[in-house]
Formats: structure tokens, C-alpha cells, sequence
């Protein structure tokens, strides 16, 4: 690969700039790496903004009693949405617990302000497409530009792209999608505005749940999911739907993506004018956007040195080697038209081992976020996006220490790792 030209030399390759991607990202280069973040897309954000998820869980356990699960890098995210007037909090005890609903574009500059301050580099318009190696080792990964082919070099990469897809091109162990248990459906998230907020709330989600039902027996509407949700955004009148559902999408097949996203488009239509004609608040309303991405909820995951599962979930289950903490109830849109809930015993959390970043066959590369090493279930759990972005600060740390000491993934002093993680405000 010698042959192709140098773009960049870096420390730690941050390769997708999602919530995981972006925060590794920051926790990299605080430590003092040369860092680089290659993101397919124009801006940072991966699911919650390009794919129009406008509202962050996982940062509070669920229940009558919610503890504090996430913090430290991602605390500081939205503080600075709240210093913007950015963001609002939706108290919630049960369903995903509560969340953080966000303007996407203050999104955007923020994880951008927090990743250049930082002292990173953030390639755009940058998909991946293959890895290198020198010597028999992963040495950094290829990039099409608009000046031909160039290469990145690294000497350690995190992957956070969501679908594991350097550790798949690099020859780790992963799980394709659908292997292990049917795959979470895509959603095409919308948003619509003049809408009469107050007026939509009041009528409530089992009446809509109602006129969806009606709306399907009387043959005019063709609403694959019976159960989906509105909320309101930080914009008056501006509301965000999801309630589109595309089956058994490989997210990694080009082609199969490309008609998922012709039929998410297809059913925003279906749902939007099912609102308009159907739900009061609505009469006036009209479709403004969707995301530039099909919302992805699964795709490959790597299979790491510890397989998170549903025991380890639904039990509790701390482990010495933890660098996250998760109490999301396994949340699995899989089954048909409803969605599936099982909620972590007594409303507690669990722990995400770093083990579970950490993929079989490869030494100098950590997987963050929706790829971490978990079983359908246990996936279904620890995939909400301030988890993500727990997973991400601890990555990103870790391959840092990895690299200011020439270590392996394997290498790293865990409990240097977690007294750090500590220091930064992670509840570990
Ligand atoms: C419809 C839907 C609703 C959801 N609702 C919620 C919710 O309400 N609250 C919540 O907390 N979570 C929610 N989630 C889950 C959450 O959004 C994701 O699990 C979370 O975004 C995962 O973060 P990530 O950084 O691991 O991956 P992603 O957000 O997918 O980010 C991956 C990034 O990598 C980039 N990338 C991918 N491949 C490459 C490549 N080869 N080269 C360069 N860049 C690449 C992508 O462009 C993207 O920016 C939802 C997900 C979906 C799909």
C-alpha cells in the first residue's frame, strides 16, 4: 500500500463519527494522541443526525429510582446543548427510561467543537472502504477522495462505524447481520412541522395506536407498525416521528440498503398523511424532512474477547474489567408489528466489560458503540446513544494509553483505564 499517497499519519484512526465515534474522538486526543476521526458524512452525529434521532437514553438506569449510568465526556455534550437552549430532558420511569431531546443541528456543532478543541483532525466525506497491513500488522485504511485513492496511517484504530466494518475488513471476528437472531428493523425517522403540539399530545398514543388499527381495517392506509411515537422537538410546532419499519435490512448489502431506503420513504409518505387525516393537532401540519441516512439500528457486531448476553442483561451482572454502566430495558422492534421490552431485574444496571471492545484475531483495534461484542438480545440494550457514547470515551482512552506506551488492546492497565474514566465523571 506503500504506493498509494499519504493523506494523514495518526496515533489513534477514530474510523465513523458517530456518538461513539465522535466522543472517542474527544477522549483520545484529551490524552494526547494524534487523533483522526474518518466520518462518511459531512458532520458528526451518525444516528442522531443524519438519521434523525433527536433524543439520547442511557444516561439515567430506568425505574422509580433512576441512577446516573453514563457520564464524564458525554455529561459534557449536553451541557453545552443546555448552554445552547438546545436540549430539553423528558422525565420518563419506565419505557427507555429518561431521555434528552435535542436540536440536531446544535448536535452537530457541539460533538465538531468538542473534537477540534480537543486537537483531532476530522476527515469528512470519508467511507472507508478496506484496511493495509505492514509487516502483518494493521497499519491504517484506504481512502477514495475526489484526488483518487489515499491512505491513512495509524497506529491504532478504533472502529465505531456501527457495523464493525474495519474489524471486518481487517479479518476480525464479528457477527453478520442477522447470524445470531433476526435483525433489528431500519426506521426512516420524519419530522413535521405546524403542528398543534398541545392539541396532539392531549388526544394520547393509545387513541393514535387506536386510529392506526382503523386506519389499517379500512384498507386506505398501508402502516406496517401499529405502535410508533411523535414527541416534540426544541422548535415550536416541530415534531419528530418514528414510526416507519423496514424488516430483515443487511445494512451492509448496498443494494439491500438502497431499496430500504426507497421503502422508508415510501411509508413516511403513508404515516405522514395517516397523521394529517387521521390524529387532531395534525390538520395543518406537513412533511419537512427526513434524515440523509436510513436510521440503522443493527448491523454487525463484533465478537470480542467477552460476548455481552441477555443473562448478563436482565441479571445485573457487574463485571472487574467494567467501563460502562447500562440499565436500557432490551428494547427489539424484531418482532412484527409491536416492539418487545425486558427490563434489567429490579430496574438496576449492568456493566459493559472492555472486553466486549475488544475483537478476536486483532491487537490494535478497539470496536465502540453499536458494534460492541453482544448477543442479539444483550445488543438490544446496550445499542441507545449516550451508552454508545460511554463506550466510545473509554475506547478512545484506551487505545491513547495503548499507543503513549506501544501496547496492545490486550495491554491495557484496566484499572489506570477506570480511575481515569473516573476522574472525567464516568459512574464506574
Ligand atoms: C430508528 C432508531 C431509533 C432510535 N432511537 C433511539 C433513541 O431514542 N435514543 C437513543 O439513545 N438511541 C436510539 N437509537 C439507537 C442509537 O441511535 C444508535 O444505536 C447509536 O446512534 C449508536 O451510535 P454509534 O456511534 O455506535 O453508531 P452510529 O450512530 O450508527 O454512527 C456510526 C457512524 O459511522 C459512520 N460510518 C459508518 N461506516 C463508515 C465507514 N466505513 N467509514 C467512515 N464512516 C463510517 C456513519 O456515517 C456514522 O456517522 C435508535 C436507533 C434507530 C435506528
Amino acid at each position: 500500500m506503500k504506493e498509494l499517497p499519504l493523506l494523514l499519519e495518526c496515533d489513534v484512526l477514530v474510523v465513523g463519527g458517530g456518538p461513539a465515534g465522535a466522543v472517542a474522538g474527544v477522549a483520545a486526543a484529551r490524552y494526547g494522541a494524534r487523533t483522526v476521526i474518518l466520518e462518511r458524512h459531512g458532520f458528526l452525529g451518525g444516528n442522531l443526525t443524519a438519521g434523525g434521532i433527536d433524543t439520547s437514553y442511557g444516561l439515567y438506569s430506568v425505574g422509580e429510582h433512576p441512577v446516573k449510568t453514563i457520564g464524564g465526556l458525554p455529561d459534557e455534550v449536553f451541557d453545552r446543548l443546555r448552554a445552547m437552549q438546545a436540549c430539553y430532558e423528558r422525565p420518563n420511569t419506565y419505557g427507555a427510561g429518561t431521555g434528552i431531546t435535542f436540536s440536531i443541528e446544535h448536535m452537530k456543532l457541539v460533538l465538531e467543537q468538542m473534537v477540534l478543541e480537543a486537537g483531532a483532525r476530522i476527515v469528512y466525506h470519508a467511507l472507508v472502504p478496506d484496511v493495509y497491513f505492514e509487516a502483518g500488522r494493521l497499519a491504517g485504511v484506504i481512502l477514495p477522495t475526489k484526488q483518487g485513492l489515499k491512505r491513512v496511517a495509524a497506529r491504532f484504530i478504533v472502529d465505531t462505524t456501527g457495523d464493525a466494518d474495519v474489524v471486518a475488513y481487517a479479518g476480525g471476528a464479528y457477527y453478520k447481520p442477522g447470524e445470531d437472531g433476526p435483525i433489528q428493523p431500519c426506521t426512516t425517522v420524519f419530522f413535521m412541522a405546524n403542528v398543534d403540539i398541545a392539541r396532539a399530545q392531549a388526544f394520547g398514543k393509545k387513541a393514535m395506536w387506536a386510529e392506526m388499527e382503523k386506519a389499517i381495517a379500512s384498507g386506505k392506509y398501508n402502516l406496517p407498525r401499529v405502535e410508533g411515537s411523535f414527541h416534540a422537538t426544541p422548535y415550536p410546532g416541530l415534531i419528530e416521528a418514528n414510526m416507519t419499519r423496514i424488516h430483515g435490512v443487511d445494512v451492509t448489502d448496498i443494494l439491500a440498503l438502497s431499496d430500504a431506503e426507497v421503502e422508508g420513504r415510501r411509508q413516511v409518505q403513508e404515516y405522514a398523511r395517516f397523521l394529517i387525516e387521521c390524529v387532531p393537532g395534525f390538520e395543518k401540519a406537513y412533511l419537512v424532512k427526513t434524515g440523509p441516512h436510513i436510521g440503522t439500528r443493527e448491523g454487525r457486531r463484533i465478537i470480542g474477547d467477552y460476548v455481552l448476553n441477555r443473562e448478563d442483561v436482565i441479571e445485573g451482572r457487574r463485571f472487574p474489567d467494567a467501563i460502562a454502566q447500562c440499565g436500557q430495558p432490551i428494547e427489539d422492534h424484531s418482532a412484527g408489528r409491536e416492539t418487545r421490552w425486558v427490563y434489567v431485574k429490579d430496574y438496576g444496571f449492568y456493566d459493559i466489560p472492555y472486553r466486549c471492545l475488544i475483537p478476536r484475531g486483532l491487537d490494535n483495534v478497539l470496536a465502540a458503540g453499536r458494534c460492541l461484542s453482544a448477543t442479539h438480545d444483550a445488543h438490544a440494550s446496550a445499542r441507545s446513544s449516550a451508552t454508545a457514547m460511554g463506550m466510545g470515551q473509554a475506547a478512545g482512552l484506551a487505545a491513547a494509553m495503548a499507543v503513549a506506551v506501544s501496547k496492545s488492546s490486550r495491554e491495557v492497565d484496566i484499572k489506570e483505564l477506570q480511575q481515569r474514566l473516573r476522574a472525567w465523571g464516568a459512574p464506574l
